[in-house]
């Protein structure tokens, strides 16, 4: 059996599998979703959202890109906030970053990484915020994860900055924001920051009329 092959007769296992603990399952998740989470997380492969928040299907609605990175003139990223928010009705918006992120490791070397330079130039960014403080921290992995951090609370930032959520904000009082690191070693995710609805920001960033 191809390995592809090996996840389509998985497919079909799982899918008997839900069926037989409870019949309505599909025909319940099918009439529509109503998830109270939007999940910012990793592309990396060991970071499902699902599974390690212990949430089924309709629960969680789920973007993922290189770093989990909120970045303003990303489409993709737009349009499901855009939808999470004023659609979905979402009360809490997730930023999951994870130890040994191989986007943040990236980032912090001067390798020449073809078109993903563009988006890794982002976390460059986030390094020259805070240059001072990772400088000072010796051990290099110390310094990744470091920076990982530095990154969630960066992102988490880049939400509350767009009108989307700011609009959110002004007029339902919601989503709270969440800025969250993942362990690899021991799968512990720990909290790094927050911003419930209303948080203030520096006042340039702030649009009135909203
Ligand atoms: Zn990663």
């Amino acid at each position: 059996m191809k390995p592809y092959e090996k996840l389509l007769k998985d497919n079909r296992a799982w899918a008997s599998e839900k069926t037989k603990e409870d019949p309505e399952y599909f025909s319940r998740l099918v009439q529509l979703q109503t998830p109270e989470f939007l999940w910012i997380g990793c592309s990396d492969s060991r970071v499902p959202a699902n599974e390690i928040t212990g949430t089924e299907p309709g629960e969680i609605f789920v973007h993922r890109n290189v770093a989990n990175m909120v970045i303003h003139t990303d489409l993709n990223l737009l349009t499901v906030l855009d939808y999470a928010v004023r659609v979905l009705k979402v009360q809490h918006i997730i930023v999951c970053g994870h130890h040994g992120c191989g986007g943040i490791r990236a980032a912090m070397t001067n390798h020449d990484m073809g078109i993903a330079n563009k988006w890794l130039r982002n976390i460059k960014d986030v390094y020259r915020f805070h240059r001072d403080e990772v400088d000072a921290i010796e051990e290099e992995q110390l310094k990744i994860d470091r920076m990982v951090e530095l990154n969630v609370r960066e992102q988490v930032m880049n939400l509350a900055k767009t009108s989307i959520i700011q609009r959110a904000w002004k007029h339902e009082q919601r989503p709270h924001l969440h800025g969250w690191v993942y362990d690899l070693k021991d799968g512990i995710i720990d909290p790094v920051c927050e911003m419930p609805a209303g948080s203030p920001l520096l006042d340039i960033y702030e649009y009135d009329d909203l």
